[in-house]
């Protein structure tokens, strides 16, 4: 043992912001390296901890400390290089080490079981076997066959086995005459990387795309935008660098926003290389979430491709990261440990030195603006591959228009247009259900959910009300329970309603709605998906998971019901939002052959924003907002963390965020550049029947509220009013809800 080494620090699944002394453990002589874990006694309970690092001192008495009672881990199971970004992303983003470490790795890791035993079996003749002669087995052919096998190659594993057609009758026989035996290797890590390494011929690059990959260096660390619109070949420039990559023996980490939406993406992956990848996401079985974990660590996987969390994902030799639709809001993850995903990979990948890129249709402000400070390099993708043209837009002012279910009747004359030529539309409605409210006719009465005092989301197939923010389910009544009268109205339009609308106006074609009620129901995106790739005439109607990632090349016209509502919003990223969401989903028409148009419905077509949108398209929007940010002080021109507090008493909470901001001011007195606002009501005051207030610090620069906030979090666990409220922490907020 390190002759230093009396206590280890131990971080443990606990929301406390520190780690726990402990001594080393009984008749253990070994040094414990950072990243083992361990097995600690905890109040009355023994968790599972990870090994932080060691020290000769301690706070604690050494009486009052208790030893480690037993080590799981030979070796650290991860590198110090990832070891080291756990412990960066927890002090950036003031989460609790243990909690960010132990709930990041596979369920059953957690629960402290060993590593799984992934040697390979394989099979060897005996010194009795290699004794026989040649056709020693003649008189039994297939035992001959599995003999003559082992005698040229000298083993085989069960891949072999199986591609030679040799049963398992037949090795069973050998083994039992004692002519074979079975051992165990560690996998063979392929040492020619280059051999047999794709199942398919790459696609030959258009010159934009050739440009694009001659710029990307993959030797130390680079970190690259690539910006293309939808259906440009930015899949395809990632595949030709992964494979660049493999070629050197390295493995890729791509990160994607959504797997069981974009089944497509890890099958275009699939198909192109011939070699085992590892897929993480939440559909997962907790066995085979660590058997791919431990696939990536080893390297047997040379790709791995996964949502948000795979970014903490062990790798045996990194060579590049790349995030796909980098500006999507999945990335961050919205409770617990909120980490960015798309920022960590960045962190990452200049930790392990190896280039990043981050593509998008439509990059994030941030990213931008990361660009134009130097940070990144941006690649501009030109055009793209084929005939495909981008869509062009037409804005449809509706006020004053008589409106049916949300459609005008120059939007269903225009829709009846595309089906009667044999081409397929696809209508964006950003709500589920039927309607977002109900209303009575007489008096006013509207179907509120009471724990959040909002409309409850009428779902007219499921006949409830359902509230979208608690869950919380009720029967639609058959009259107002306030005034007795039937004249119960439905306002604003779901989904639901825009098939009901679609399918009386249009009897004769399919309308296919896609959202997280018809996704959740069955594999019933795929099927989706089939219908309109087999390029009859069909309306799609669904919400924003049309935007992710799936080619409709038949649509040729993409109708926007109403682009209104991130215009008017609490949330300073709305209309950024907006603008990606429209942009993406208008992305999806007019690809093949055919050209594709956007009609998009407003009630604000002389709105600036809209006009920029529509007329000169993402990149001039975008430069638009981040001017307006800078002049205001916002993200990505200044810092922001926010302090979120709720509880079921309203004081409470305000008492709360008011101690924490004196604590704050404490430590840092506001000045233009350290600014304070709240508390003020979240944008969702009542939610599950608790209020909701918030805390926002704006500071000029990241290192001076980083340093803030560490100082800051530990006091607000003993704040007098901590105890009544449940808190949190958000460093880089992605929403204020
Ligand atoms: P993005 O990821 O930017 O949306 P993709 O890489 O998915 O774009 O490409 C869009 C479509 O164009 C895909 O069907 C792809 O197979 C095809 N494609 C991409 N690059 C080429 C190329 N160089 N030649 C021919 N087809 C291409
Ligand atoms: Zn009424
Ligand atoms: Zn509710």
């Amino acid at each position: 043992m390190n002759s230093t080494a009396k206590y280890y620090q131990i971080a443990v699944p606990s929301p406390l912001r520190r780690s726990f002394d402990y001594l080393p453990p009984v008749g253990h002589s070994k040094p414990l390296l950072p990243g083992v874990r361990v097995r600690v006694p905890f109040g009355r309970r023994q968790v599972v901890g990870v090994v932080i690092g060691h020290s000769g001192s301690s706070e604690v008495a050494a009486s009052k400390l208790k030893a480690i009672a037993e080590v799981l881990d030979d070796q650290p199971l991860l590198s110090p290089t990832l070891f080291e970004l756990f412990l960066w992303a927890a002090r950036y983003y003031q989460h609790p080490i243990g909690e960010a470490l132990l709930n990041t790795l596979p369920v059953l890791l957690r629960k402290g079981e060993p590593l799984p035993d992934n040697r390979e079996q394989f099979w060897c003749l005996t010194t009795r076997g290699k004794g026989l002669p040649a056709d020693g087995l003649k008189r039994a052919p297939r035992q001959q066959q599995l003999l003559t096998l082992l005698q040229q190659r000298g083993s085989a594993n069960r891949l072999l086995l199986d591609a030679e057609g040799i049963s398992r009758e037949s090795l069973r026989s050998l083994l039992k005459k004692e002519l074979v035996e079975s051992a165990y290797r560690d996998p063979v890590v392929s040492e020619q990387p280059e051999e047999n390494l794709l199942s398919e011929a790459p696609l030959s690059l258009y010159a934009g795309q050739q440009a694009v990959i001659e710029q990307i260096e993959l030797h130390g660390y680079h970190s690259y935008l690539l910006d293309g619109e939808t259906g440009s070949g930015k899949t395809e420039i990632y595949l030709q660098v992964i494979e660049k990559a493999l070629r050197y023996g390295r493995q890729a980490l791509v990160l994607v926003p959504e797997i069981s939406l974009t089944p497509q993406t890890v099958k275009r992956f699939q198909q192109r290389f011939n070699r085992p990848l590892a897929v993480m996401h939440s559909g997962l079985t907790d066995r085979e979430r660590l058997h791919a974990w431990e696939m990536a660590r080893t390297g047997q996987a040379p790709i791995v491709i996964g949502t948000r969390s795979a970014v903490f994902t062990p790798l045996q030799n990194p060579g590049v990261i790349i995030v796909d639709e980098e500006h999507d809001s999945s990335f961050k993850q919205h409770e617990g440990f909120r980490y960015h995903a798309r920022d960590l990979a960045v962190v990452r990948a200049h930790r392990e030195q190896v280039p990043v890129i981050l593509g998008s249709a439509t990059p994030a402000l941030e990213s931008l603006h990361n660009c134009a400070a130097g940070r990144y390099q941006k690649l501009l993708l030109k055009g793209r591959p084929g005939a495909a043209k981008a869509p062009s837009w037409q804005v449809l002012d509706i006020r004053k228009k008589n409106l049916s279910a949300g459609f005008s009747n120059e939007l269903v004359t225009a829709i009846g247009a595309e089906l009667a030529a044999g081409n397929q539309a696809l209508v964006f409605l950003n709500r589920r259900g039927f309607s977002p409210a109900l209303m009575c006719h007489d008096c006013g009465w509207s179907a509120d959910c009471h724990r959040c005092d909002l409309p409850m989301t009428v779902h007219r197939g499921d006949r409830k009300l359902w509230c979208h923010h608690c869950d919380l389910q009720a029967r639609i009544p058959s009259q107002c329970p306030n005034c007795f009268s039937s004249q119960l109205q439905y306002l604003g339009q779901g989904t639901e309603r825009g098939e009901l609308e679609l399918e009386t106006l249009f009897p004769q074609f399919p309308v296919l709605r896609v959202d997280r009620d018809t996704t959740r129901r069955k594999a019933s995106m795929q099927e989706v998906v089939q219908t309109v790739n087999n390029g009859e005439p069909c309306v799609l109607v669904g919400t924003q998971i049309l935007a992710k990632g799936h080619h409709f090349p038949d649509v040729t016209l993409v109708a926007i019901l109403d682009a209104d509502g991130g215009l008017f919003s609490a949330d300073f990223r709305a209309a950024e939002k907006m603008g990606q969401l429209i942009t993406q989903v208008a992305g999806r028409a007019g690809r093949g052959d055919k050209p594709g148009r956007v009609i998009l419905q407003t009630h604000c077509s002389d709105h600036p924003l809209i006009q920029q949108l529509t007329e000169r398209g993402y990149p001039y929007f975008a430069q638009q907002l981040l001017s307006e940010r800078r002049v205001a002080d916002m993200p990505p021109y200044s810092y922001m963390a926010l302090l979120r507090a709720e509880a079921s008493n309203s004081t409470d909470v305000q008492t709360f965020l008011q101690q924490a901001r004196a604590a704050a001011e404490a430590l840092q007195p506001p000045t233009s550049n350290c600014r304070y606002l709240g508390p003020l009501p979240a944008p969702m005051e009542k939610r599950s029947g608790r209020y909701r207030y918030q805390l926002s610090l704006t500071f000029e620069r990241r290192p001076q509220l980083q340093q803030l906030l560490s100082q800051w979090s530990v006091q607000l666990e003993n704040l007098p009013g901590a105890k009544k409220v449940r808190w949190s922490l958000d460093v880089d907020p992605q929403d204020m809800v």
